[in-house]
This record gives structure tokens, sequence and C-alpha cells, in this order.
């Protein structure tokens, strides 16, 4: 059985007070939550250490949306895995698209993240997806591909730790979401391009949804076979839309 987790991306919102607000609410209400389905949720750096006693005692994974792609010294403004996990992460979002568009992040930064992350057990959650133009130009299975590169470099007990998050970028918060069978049908792509590497483990990967994905439409995305969760931003902002989402396997 693959594990069901939905991870809540703050991306760059919340003060303290705000962020501690939504944690307790999204645990007064986790009791509602089925006990097979993993919470996750990704606030800013400033808020990780903090909040990580309160979440830890109510069983949600707390994660970080990035790290530095070294291990320690002279980088002014960065936060290492090490610094995560020394706080209280168990898990980090790397490659997510904004992170790959105004940071200039490749696949080169992205393999020394990962392995960081890795070495320091944190469990990576991998963003790969297409820009609306590449879908356009039908060229979404071939960038999607080339951007799992990263993972299918990994040994197999690493590669067995990681969870994929598919994000087309033009889903991502603009409220428009990809359909059921569009999420479904490179969903399951994903899973066949791991599988020619590691056959067995690309079974037993989560591969969560982004973009768009709200209380309405999670439902109809979570039913296909091969979508396992979702990487959700906007309403992971709210605590009963949070809530909702994971309600919906
Ligand atoms: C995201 O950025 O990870 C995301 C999925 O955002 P949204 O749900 O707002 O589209």
């Amino acid at each position: 059985m693959r594990k069901k987790i939905v991870a809540g991306n703050w991306k760059m919102n919340t003060t303290f007070d705000e962020g501690e607000a939504l944690v307790k609410g999204i645990v007064s209400l986790k009791a509602g939550v089925a006990a097979d389905v993993t919470l996750v949720v990704a606030p800013p750096f400033t808020h990780l250490n903090c909040l990580a006693e309160d979440l830890e005692k109510a069983g949600v994974g707390l994660s970080a949306q990035n790290c530095a792609n070294h291990e320690s010294g002279a980088y002014t403004g960065e936060v290492s895995a090490k610094m995560l996990a020394s706080v209280g992460a168990k898990y980090c979002i790397l490659g997510h698209s904004e992170r790959r568009e105004y940071y200039g992040e490749t696949n080169a930064t992205l393999a020394e993240k990962v392995a960081l992350v890795l070495q320091n057990n944190l469990i990576p959650i991998f963003c790969v997806g297409e820009k609306l133009a590449e879908r356009e130009a039908n060229r979404h299975f071939e960038v999607v591909k080339s951007q799992l590169e990263v993972v299918l470099n990994l040994s197999a007990d690493d590669f067995a730790k990681i969870v994929i998050a598919y994000e087309p970028v033009w889903a991502i918060g603009t409220g428009k979401t990809a359909t059921s069978a569009q999420a479904q049908e490179i969903h399951a792509f994903i899973r066949k391009t791991l599988s020619e590497k590691f056959a067995a483990a690309a079974e037993q990967t989560s591969i969560l949804y982004g973009g768009s994905c709200n209380p309405k439409n999670a439902a109809e995305l979570f039913a296909q076979p091969d979508v396992d969760g979702g990487l959700i931003g906007g309403a992971a902002l709210v605590a009963e839309n949070f809530i909702a989402i994971a309600q919906s396997f």
C-alpha cells in the first residue's frame, strides 16, 4: 500500500502568530482525517523551530520548503538540511517550480540538495511539472522525464525514501486544475518512468498532485489510481480547507 499524503506548502505566507494559529486549527481538526492519511505542513523557515513540538505531538509532519545545496559555511542567507533536521523537520520540498523559475534551480543544484536532505534523514518532496507552453507543444512527458533524472540517479535505498509531487506550472495558483484524466495520465507516466529503473520501489512511491487543488476537486483527483495525495498551496492556508482536502480520499 502506498502512503497517502496531503502536504501544505505555505510559501512566503503567514507571520509567526498567523502560522501558529493555522497549526492550532489543523491540529484541532485532525481527528476527522483517516488514520492512513499522513498530513505534512511546510511553513516558512522562521516558524519551523517553534511549531515543531505541537506538530510532532499531533502526528503532523513538519517540512521545509527548500534548503541549501551546500553542507555548511560561507553562504549568507542559506539554511542547510542539517539545520532543518536539528529543529525537527522531517521533510523538505525541493524543486518547486517557483524555485526553478525565480531562483534558477537546475537538475545539478537539485541533485546536491536531494543528496543533503537524504543524508540528514529528511524526506525530499521532489516537485516536477511542465509550463503551459510545454504542455501546449505536447512536450510535457519529455520535460517531466528530464526533471526526474535527479531521482533516477539515486541509489535504490535512497530512492525508496522519496516522495514525488507533480505540479503543472499552469495550474499553480491559477485556479486552473488539471483534469483528473490529465493527472492520472502523467502520474502513470511518472510511475512507469521510475519503474524502469526501480521496478518494485516505484510501486510504493507516493506521487502527489499539486496545482489549484481544493476541497471541491480533491476527491476526483485522489480517486485516480496513481494519485496518492496532494501538495496544496493556497488552500493549505485555511485549516478547514486543508483538512477537507485530507478527508477527500
Ligand atoms: C504549490 O505551489 O505547491 C501549489 C500547489 O499551489 P496552489 O495549490 O495554490 O496552486
